[in-house]
């Protein structure tokens, strides 16, 4: 390619440009489904096209249809920051290109990756029995504990005999929990219908651990054999928080696995004051919590702690060899503690991260979400025909519109998401919280302000005004 250096000089100071400009963007782009497709080429060129058009293209076309998950008024889903440190180290983690699947095909990245998930473990103020590695996304570190659950129910038999002569196992988690719960079920041939929900209790809609220990007991009577437990902390819809040390406790009577869905809300614990909504966690067997959503690390990096790497690996690696403590060896080969073979260098940005902001730094950002949070939450309480339906956990809150006179409020309220997505000066999600339509509200934008937050009270009265 003619010009690469200038292209690639281009593309970083696009990118600045970008960032620098996001606040005039709408934050969800207005387009509807084809609008971009007709606009890209039926079939490849045969001849090489000049880069001027393929920029060109790029700029025109593609930049304008997307929904920019860095806009400081991003307060859908949960935020998927890509703080500018993250950013330098993926450009040059893209020059270099590796890998990492094993300690040979990537030194530096397998070794930092040892050290920065360790970095993480004593952030999070996590025991040093936790060992770990850089998974791409939670679902794949929750398939990889669902199938360690398994495979240690079936002493390992698992993988080579399958589940048709197998006890039917069990798995527990309330009906808080990621969609990527069931998935992870389904994949590893456990079965939806093994997944059992616990009721839950309390205004952090944790699961019940009465209820619990009933359901498992019910289970063995019934001859299921139970394998595991999966803790919510901070659950995507309203941010449900489990009592992690009661069900640590039922997994040591039970001797079943324990793993521990902090994804988003995990990051939150590099501040010390928010640890006790955790507290159990140290006890836990697997814990995942996403470097992507919160703390700035860019998609993927999900950092996944295990107490006992040697039943991860043995569940995961073809060529599994028990003999070896793992951790200790002199070489860990991280393909083989998760799914894919292949695996991009997702340490750099993640020490990148750490450094250039210090965790005094991340935890400024983060205690000043959740404040904003707060203070937004008592504004719309405060505005007449706004019920608030979830008290915030973290920097998440849910609320209503409810004017007097209003007969289905589920319908109303999906029209107002809508109507305030398309207005484009922010962007808000919809969940159910029992039953009925609630609206998220999530601060988490690694550039936002208070005044960004707060501009939000007038774009929702403002437009529910005029529904
Ligand atoms: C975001 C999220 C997930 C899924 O994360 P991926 O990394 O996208 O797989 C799982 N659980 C919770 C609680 C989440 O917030």
């Amino acid at each position: 390619m003619e010009d690469w250096r200038a292209w690639t000089v281009k593309a970083a100071e696009w990118g600045m440009d970008y960032r620098a400009r996001l606040r005039e963007l709408p934050v969800r782009p207005p387009v509807s489904p084809g609008e971009i497709a007709a606009q890209i080429a039926q079939s490849p060129p045969e001849i090489a096209e000049p880069f001027e058009q393929i920029f060109a293209d790029f700029e025109r076309t593609i930049a304008p249809g997307m929904t920019h998950w860095q806009h400081p008024r991003f307060f859908a889903y949960f935020p998927s920051n890509s703080a500018p440190a993250s950013l330098v180290a993926e450009h040059l983690v893209n020059a270099i290109g590796a890998v990492c699947m094993l300690w040979q095909t990537s030194p530096a990245a397998t070794e930092l990756e040892t050290k920065a998930i360790d970095w993480l473990r004593q952030a999070f103020g996590l025991p040093d029995a936790f060992k770990g590695c850089i998974q791409d996304t939670a679902s794949t570190a929750t398939l990889a504990a669902v199938l360690v659950m398994r495979e240690r129910a079936l002493n390992f038999t698992g993988n080579s005999a399958g589940l048709s002569a197998a006890p039917r196992l069990r798995i527990y988690c309330s009906a808080e929990a990621h969609t990527s719960i069931d998935r992870a079920v389904w994949f590893s041939g456990i079965g939806g219908d093994n997944l059992v929900r616990i009721p839950i209790k309390g205004p952090l809609r944790g699961a019940d651990p009465d209820a619990l220990r009933e359901l498992i007991a019910a289970d063995i009577a019934a001859d299921f054999k139970p394998a595991g437990i999966i803790a919510n902390v901070g659950a995507t819809g309203v941010g449900a928080t489990d009592p992690v040390a009661d069900l640590a406790a039922i997994t040591r009577e039970h001797d079943l696995y324990l793993h521990v869905d902090a994804a988003w809300a995990g990051a939150a614990m590099i501040c010390p004051e928010f640890r006790p909504l955790w507290a159990g966690a140290e006890q836990a067997d697997s814990i995942v919590v996403n470097a992507h959503k919160w703390l700035g690390a860019q998609t993927h990096c999900s950092a996944h702690f295990v107490r006992d790497p040697a039943s991860l690996v043995r569940t995961l690696a073809a060529r599994p060899d028990y003999l070896h403590t793992l951790g200790h060896d002199e070489v860990v080969n991280y393909s083989e503690w998760g799914i894919p073979l292949g695996r991009q260098f997702r340490a750099l940005k993640l020490w990148f991260v750490l450094r250039a902001y210090g965790l005094e730094g991340l935890r400024t950002m983060i205690r000043n979400h959740v404040a904003w949070s707060r203070a937004l939450c008592e504004k719309l309480r405060a505005a007449p025909a706004f019920e608030i339906i979830t008290e915030p956990m973290y920097s998440l809150f849910s609320f209503r519109y409810a004017p007097s006179g209003a007969s289905d409020l589920d319908a109303l309220n999906l029209r107002l998401v809508e109507a305030v997505n398309a207005d484009g000066r922010i962007y808000l999600t919809q969940t159910r919280v029992d039953g009925a339509v609630a609206i998220r509200f999530q601060v988490g934008q690694f550039e936002c302000t208070e005044a960004d937050v707060m501009s939000a009270q007038n774009v929702i009265t403002e437009i529910a005004a005029r529904l």
